[in-house]
């Protein structure tokens, strides 16, 4: 391969090498060999409709954690159906037809022609009569619910910042200016994204399960509509709604955009009000343990630095395997035990710490009061208060070297 183009293709369509060198040489004949090959690859799996499955999902969600820690801390047999899933290739009824074990493909539990995976973990009216689907959902809400109630009580202990200013500050922290240097030691800054919760420290949560019905406050707005997570202040007026979906990868786009318009109505109440502010946010976590990017940027805007963000998410996804594994596991059965033994981790990947919680009865709407109308110079984000502590969150998360002994004890 040399400097010198030879064909009649235009500038930029040939591999420059501006160094002569073999190594040079070597490395960028390699990666064109491996990209052609990805391709070809990927242009082979387009065309396969059942194992091709995962070439229509989102590219910027994140998948499942396949990192050794994560390998060695989850049971096998949930590694194995992780990754069989994902290419469709697991002992569904249509899948034992096409493999000639079985005559017919249809739904032991519906009836339906064509039992698929997608069918078992998404789409069958008898699993979803059961309420199967609901436990999954339930069981990613009870973790979500955890690690926000956690972070709502950190950011209520302390003093409220005036939003504003807190933007103009990490904005700060990010450039260096003309004629100065950077502070040698300077540490880059927990986290970008200002926080919401941040300018205001009265938050109030409300979750809604199936088993514990939370309804909207109604000192907001009246409507029957129940969004899964509440968070409201009347500091700051703003009200935050977080829907969860745990649908089929493949319809993730499609969920976010049902949900968004089942409550854009909502929206358009509570902001006709002229008190509160609302913002939807909507978290996809995928039946085979996808996390769509929409749910990391919701847990950043919340107030979870980045770490503690990905932390969460790879928790969320190990939850919803768990579910989607057990909703597979009784595809053949017409009984389903669990109800409101929800699936909760408490903060590590381990099988062990898997808890069930009793939910208990829905709290009183007592507590919630009608916010007074403010003039304009309250407006939004102008809260008034001291500068609010430097104090770090408190770390929920043990750290990785803990739970690797908690895992495998020295002996
Ligand atoms: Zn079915």
């Amino acid at each position: 391969m040399h400097a010198v183009q030879t064909t009649k293709l235009g500038l930029g369509f040939v591999s420059f090498i501006a160094s002569r060198k073999q190594k040079d040489r070597r490395e960028k004949v390699t990666a064109a060999l491996v990209t052609d090959n990805e391709e070809k690859l990927l242009a082979h799996a387009v065309g396969l409709p059942l194992q091709g499955v995962w070439t229509t999902w989102p590219e910027s969600a994140r998948p499942f954690d396949l990192s050794w820690q994560s390998l060695i801390t989850t049971a096998p047999s949930l590694i194995k159906f992780v990754l069989n899933a994902q290419i469709n290739c697991v002992r569904t009824p249509d899948m034992l037809k096409l493999w000639g074990y079985t005559t017919v493909a249809t739904c032991p539990l519906c009836s339906a022609n064509q039992c698929t995976l997608h069918h078992i973990l998404v789409n069958c009216s008898f699993a979803l009569n059961q309420k199967r689907y609901t436990w999954r959902h339930d069981s990613v809400l009870k973790n979500i619910e955890v690690s926000v109630a956690a972070l709502v009580a950190d950011f209520n202990r302390k003093q409220a910042r005036v939003l504003v200013k807190t933007t103009r500050e990490t904005f700060n922290t990010c450039f260096v200016r003309k004629g100065e240097t950077k502070q040698r030691g300077s540490k880059r800054p927990e986290r970008l994204t200002p926080s919401l919760l941040e300018c205001a420290n009265d938050w109030k949560l409300r979750v809604d399960f199936d088993a514990k019905k939370a309804e909207f406050p109604p000192a907001i707005v009246a409507t029957s509509q129940r969004p899964d997570i509440v968070l409201w202040s009347r500091m700051s007026r703003i009200v935050v709604l977080i829907e969860l979906t745990c649908p089929a990868e493949e319809g993730m786009l499609k969920a976010q955009l049902r949900k968004e318009s089942k409550y854009s109505a909502l929206l358009d109440n509570i902001s006709a009000t002229e008190v509160w502010r609302p913002l939807l946010f909507t978290v996809e976590i995928g039946a085979r343990g996808l996390v769509g990017l929409s749910t990391h940027k919701t847990f950043v805007r919340l107030g979870f630095t980045s770490s503690q963000a990905k932390a969460l998410c790879k928790k969320l996804s190990s939850v919803v395997v768990r579910c989607s594994y057990a909703v597979y596991q009784a595809h053949n059965n017409l009984s389903w035990s669990h109800g409101s033994d929800l699936i909760v981790v408490e903060g590590a990947l381990r099988d062990k710490t898997q808890v069930p919680v009793k939910l208990e009865a829905p709290p009183s709407l007592d507590d919630v009061e009608a916010p007074p109308r403010v003039d304009e110079k309250e407006s939004e984000g102008e809260v008034r208060g001291r500068e609010g502590d430097s104090a770090a969150p408190q770390q929920r998360q043990n750290s990785a070297g803990q739970r690797y002994r908690d895992t495998f004890p020295l002996y």
